[in-house]
């Protein structure tokens, strides 16, 4: 059976990365988080001191920069120059950071060829903002994931009382927000739904039913192939 490039684009906590997660695990499928890489080189960056105005010492990192990752039953560990960075890169100041460094031309560069070398095997789940778009543009099946910034703001205060961390539901809307609006408003690769995406609201979806429906379009696409 053909194994398909399956791209899931959308805001940040509209349930891209739990559905994709799940649903690659369903199918056997690799599941690639391409904004872990965004977040990685933002570290990076942050590591070296480096202004996101400097494109000279942005270029030399990028030419060196060593992003991977590496497939674990109990979740995907990225790896930063070797090193395990798969905890840090989901701090706040790194969200912020990567939504900055994504802005620029020769950085997204850089990780749309390590993307597209990643997943361009197919039997991938990659999910992102551009990934429909720029990434995969001839990916077999694409979905765009939305839902409400007050549903997303509640699930992102959920994820971090989990983690034992502070939640102020207010700061947390604000960011995402503030996120949404630099990621669809910029200039290179913009947060869109490809023309041929399917649109999928999730405010009222649990996460079974966001897996169930995504599963139900991939068995479609499936069984239309083999005909
Ligand atoms: O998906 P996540 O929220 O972890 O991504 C962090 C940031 O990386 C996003 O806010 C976005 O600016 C950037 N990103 C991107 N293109 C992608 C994935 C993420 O620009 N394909």
């Amino acid at each position: 059976m053909k194994r398909l490039i399956i791209a899931i684009d959308g805001p940040a906590a509209s349930g891209k990365s739990t559905t994709a997660k799940l649903l690659a695990k369903q199918l056997g499928y690799l599941y690639l988080d391409s904004g872990a890489m965004y977040r990685a080189c933002a570290l990076a960056a942050l590591e070296q001191d480096i202004a996101h105005s400097d494109i000279a010492r942005l270029d030399k990192l990028l030419e060196t920069i060593d992003i991977r990752i590496e497939y674990s039953p109990d979740g995907n560990k990225v790896l930063l120059n070797d090193i395990d960075v798969t905890k840090r890169i989901r701090e706040e100041d790194i969200s912020r950071l990567a939504s900055d460094i994504s802005t620029l031309g020769p950085v997204r560069e850089k990780m749309v060829e390590l993307q597209r070398q990643m997943g361009n095997e197919g039997g991938v789940i990659m999910d992102g903002r551009d990934i429909g778009t720029v990434v995969f543009p001839h990916a077999e099946l694409k979905f765009f994931m939305i839902a409400s910034a007050e549903e997303r703001a509640r699930r992102r205060c959920e994820e971090l009382i989990v983690k034992g961390l502070e939640a102020d539901y207010e700061t947390v809307l604000k960011e995402l927000q503030e996120r949404d609006k630099q990621d669809s408003t910029r200039a290179l690769a913009p947060l869109k739904p490809a023309t041929d995406a399917i649109e999928i609201d999730t405010t009222r979806l649990s996460i079974e039913e966001q897996v169930e429906l995504l599963y139900q379009y991939v068995q479609e696409k499936l069984n239309k192939q083999v005909k």
